[in-house]
């Protein structure tokens, strides 16, 4: 889009820095799916929250790469395709808040498959994610979410986090306020979550199923849960 009109990208010169564009007129825009690794380098602070889980802000490198993009419908935000790319890696150093789940939280849920257990966290992201960007008061593109990968696809030692990181090199001061407000983001997300009238799951919520799975609305609520336990008691920020 450029100003209010839409173009399609017929060629992208990467090293030229040049995009050669053709006027068209269509119902869907296009969206970037990256693939993102955080890793966390050093924690500033950390605190308890329920279930065992830890909350924690600090240092992270960020590693991103444009692998495909998915055609959006306009409105309704339908997802209506898809198709590959390939742009080289990048990487930044920023700083993030993030959510650390030990192993023995997630066992927490012997029901569900760790697939359903990846996806619930996706979905807690996504109501963080805007719940965060109220807190801060910042636009939801300057929070970036992103997950621990499963270790060579072994659940068992699967102990994620959950990042919530400045969209900016070097951060921009939002991840101290996040780790700062770590109960109100919480029940935010628990309220948003439960006053959401969808019964599995969308783009105001926890994010379309598609994305979360048929699950995804009802496992972030268990998660949810489970963090909020005991979080007013234990933390104290
Ligand atoms: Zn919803």
């Amino acid at each position: 889009m450029h100003q209010a009109l839409q173009y399609q990208v017929e060629r992208f010169d990467y090293e030229g820095r040049k995009a050669y564009v053709r006027r068209i007129d269509s119902d869907y825009f296009t969206d970037a799916i990256d693939y993102t690794q955080v890793k966390e380098l050093r924690a500033f602070e950390s605190t308890p929250v329920g279930g065992g889980a830890k909350s924690a802000h600090g240092d992270v490198r960020l590693n991103r790469q444009i692998v495909g993009f998915k055609k959006v419908k306009f409105y309704t935000m339908e997802n209506v395709g898809a198709g590959n790319l390939s742009m080289p890696e990048q990487e930044m150093h920023t700083t993030a808040f993030w959510l650390h789940f030990p192993e023995a939280f997630l066992a927490r849920f012997p029901d569900l498959t760790p697939n359903e257990k990846q996806s619930g966290l996706v979905a807690v992201g996504a109501l963080l994610r805007t719940v965060g960007a109220l807190s801060v008061m910042c636009d939801p593109r300057d929070l970036g979410v992103s997950i621990t990968e499963a270790i060579a696809g072994s659940m068992k030692t699967f102990e994620p986090n959950l990042y919530l990181y400045d969209n900016y090199p070097g951060g921009i001061g939002q991840s101290a306020a996040l780790f700062k407000f770590t109960p109100r983001l919480l029940e935010g997300a628990v309220q948003l979550l439960r006053s959401c009238p969808c019964e599995s799951g969308c783009p105001s919520c926890v994010g379309p199923v598609g994305e979360v799975g048929e699950r995804g609305k009802e496992t972030a609520a268990r998660i949810l849960g489970a963090l909020v336990e005991r979080t007013s008691d234990v933390v104290r920020v």
